[in-house]
Order: C-alpha cells, then sequence, then structure tokens
C-alpha cells in the first residue's frame, strides 16, 4: 500500500490530485501571490504520504463503494443513499486528515464543505454515484495541504525570542 495506491483509488473515484490543489490554491493565493498549483500538487501529495491519511481514505472510499453496491446492512445503507445530512459520520472521518495540520486546516475544512468549491460540487450531485465520504476527505485533504503550506510558510519568518 503506498501513495501511489491512493491516488489510483482518488483516481477511480473520479477525483485528481490536481482537482485537489485546485482548492487549495484557491485557500492560500491570496495569501500568497507566488503560490503555484505544481507548489499545491506538491502538498496535496506530501499529505498523501501519512499512513493514517491513506488508511482513512481506505475507510471512507470502501463505505462509498459498498453503499453504491447495496451491500452495507441496515440502516447505514438507507441513511448513505440519502446522505442524511445529520449523519455526520463522513465529517468526523475526514477531521483526522485535517487535524494532522492543527488548527488551521479545521477552519478551511469547515469553509470548503460550505463553499463546495470547484470539485466539490461535483461531489455533490446525487446523480454521480454515492460520494457521502469521499466529498469530505477531499474537503479533509485539501484543507490539511493547504494548512500544511501556511505552517511552512510561518516557519520561515523569525520572532524575537520570548524574555525569559
Ligand atoms: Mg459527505
Amino acid at each position: 500500500m503506498s501513495k501511489a495506491y491512493v491516488e489510483e483509488l482518488l483516481e477511480r473515484r473520479g477525483v485528481g490530485i490536481e482537482s485537489i490543489a485546485d482548492i487549495v490554491f484557491h485557500l492560500q493565493h491570496g495569501y500568497y501571490p507566488d503560490l503555484t498549483l505544481e507548489e499545491c500538487v506538491e502538498s496535496v501529495r506530501a499529505v498523501l504520504q501519512k499512513r493514517e491519511v491513506q488508511y482513512t481514505l481506505y475507510t471512507g472510499i470502501a463505505l462509498d463503494e459498498l453503499a453504491e453496491k447495496g451491500l452495507l446492512p441496515q440502516p447505514l445503507q438507507a441513511l448513505m443513499e440519502a446522505d442524511e445530512p445529520l449523519f455526520g459520520v463522513d465529517e468526523t472521518l475526514a477531521l483526522g486528515i485535517t487535524s494532522v495540520y492543527g488548527m488551521i486546516g479545521l477552519t478551511s475544512f469547515g469553509y470548503v464543505d460550505k463553499d463546495k468549491t470547484g470539485i466539490m460540487k461535483q461531489l455533490n450531485r446525487k446523480d454521480q454515484g454515492v460520494h457521502v465520504f469521499l466529498d469530505d476527505l477531499v474537503a479533509g485533504l485539501a484543507a490539511a495541504a493547504s494548512a500544511r503550506i501556511a505552517h511552512r510558510n510561518e516557519g520561515a519568518k523569525h520572532y524575537p525570542t520570548p524574555p525569559s
């Protein structure tokens, strides 16, 4: 199991790395005018390297695919088919990805989830299959990659040491 496999898995579900990077760019270019799409792609790939992120993706995507095949036990199958707004487990799972990079990731996650930026809109169309988990996983990945960029840039600044 590797980063390449996770990219393949996302691709199979209709999500290219570039479409996640597009959301990252949208979130961060206002703060970093020199930011390039390539840096955003690189940041998404760095997030995908974390094993806990990979495991989270396997779990959420498996549940989406099982729901598409009608293979989940009830009432979970019905909840997933309806994409019940109060379900909440999809967001809870995806927040695991975001929390890897602290609070900035958390606020970005909420924003992407509400704003339905880029590919998020596509994933929220009900006629395109079951994406109960995938939309939140994409938001989580974008938020984490975005927080990672913010942390790296803040890390480059030098602050005076506080008086002891
Ligand atoms: Mg969802």
